[in-house]
């Protein structure tokens, strides 16, 4: 990806529900920012394409292989059998490996803490999530956790490559190696391995159960945290709560060869569908996660700063942050607030 002004063509899925009116409020602040990227926009239809076997097309996929790099809004998940769920469509086919999360408190947005600054980075392809279970006789389950050395590598170099780029001082890799000695051992053991290639940044490790109680007591020691993919699963949503919940929090899915598909973290909303109502702040911020990815840091930037500051000022919040404006003002605000 070049950093000049060379547009960048990123593919858009403006996504079900709530997910249009947002992803439209995101290409806006982008135009009015001078943000240098080209949409290539993909509807995902209303039938199962047979090359995938999901609702998600072969053209669709190979819009994000081709541009590697996407913003998706949140889909709506269609019932029934006989096909793949859009996610795991994503994940498999991009060979999305990580889950990032930054989680920052907000100024002006009260929570019980004003210092988070943390990153959860999740493996996000096998352990507990191997979808390998099966009944061995009745009354007895077995389900497989499956942890490799590959993987866990790939995760971990992740994890590191990352903090180096964002300036981070720590990587806190969790695990519950005391119970489960081989599998999460050989998780911690990778991470170990990687941290000796950096040098200047610190490392830890720390159980799960601990991190949890660490974290909802002192969250502000944390930097980036790197976990297999339950714990991912679990801490991601904890962190999320810690500042103020999923309308905040932008996500970005990590492929092979620096491929990203950034999201926001809530769903569809169907409860608000076209009231003017939805809060734009985790999809704008999950596309400034993709402007960074990019390296047009400066857009990022600006467009960070014009959606906290607006944030902090107060003045024209959404419902969901205790405000009473609507999608569109509180977009107008964040346009005039950008570049100052
Ligand atoms: P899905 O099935 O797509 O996950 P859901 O019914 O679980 O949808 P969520 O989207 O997860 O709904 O939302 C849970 C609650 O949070 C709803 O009341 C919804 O209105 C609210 N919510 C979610 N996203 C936003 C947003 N961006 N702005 C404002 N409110 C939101
Ligand atoms: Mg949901």
């Amino acid at each position: 990806f070049s950093s000049g002004r060379e547009p960048v063509t990123a593919t858009l899925f403006p996504g079900d529900g709530v997910g249009p009116e947002i992803s439209d409020r995101v290409v806006e602040i982008f135009e009015a920012a001078k943000v240098p990227i080209k949409w290539d926009v993909q509807i995902v239809g209303k039938e199962v394409d047979p090359r995938t076997n999901s609702f998600i097309s072969r053209e669709n996929l190979d819009s994000v292989l081709k541009n590697r790099i996407g913003l998706k809004a949140p889909m709506a998940t269609p019932i029934g059998k006989g096909f793949r769920s859009l996610n795991l469509t994503l994940r498999k086919e991009l060979q999305l490996y990580a889950n990032v999360r930054p989680c920052l408190s907000i100024p002006g947005y009260k929570t019980r803490y004003d210092n988070i600054d943390l990153v959860t980075i999740r493996e996000n392809t096998e352990g507990e999530y191997s979808g390998l279970e099966h009944e061995v006789v009745p009354g007895v389950v077995e389900s497989l956790k499956i942890i490799t050395r590959v993987a866990s590598t790939r995760v971990a170099e992740f994890a590191f490559e990352y903090a180096r780029k964002h300036n981070r001082r720590k990587v806190t890799a969790v695990h519950k190696a005391n119970i489960m000695k081989l599998a999460d051992g050989l998780f911690i053991k990778c991470c170990r391995e990687v941290s000796e290639r950096y040098p200047e940044i610190e490392y830890e490790e720390m159980i799960v159960d601990n991190t949890c109680m660490q974290l909802v007591s002192r969250p502000s020691q944390f930097d980036v945290m790197c976990m297999p993919n339950l714990y991912g699963d679990i801490i991601s949503d904890l962190c999320a709560g810690l500042i103020g919940g999923l309308g905040l929090t932008p996500s970005g899915n990590i492929g092979t060869n620096g491929l990203a598909l950034m999201e926001a973290v809530h769903g569809t909303a169907p409860d608000i569908v076209g009231q003017n109502k939805a809060n734009p702040t985790a999809m704008l911020l999950s596309g400034v996660m993709m402007l960074r990815h990019i390296n047009l840091s400066k857009e990022a930037d600006m467009i960070e700063k014009a959606c906290l500051d607006t944030i902090a000022e107060g003045k024209y919040l959404t419902r969901d942050l205790g405000g009473k404006s609507g999608t569109t003002d509180f977009t107008k605000a964040i346009i005039g607030a950008l570049d100052d």
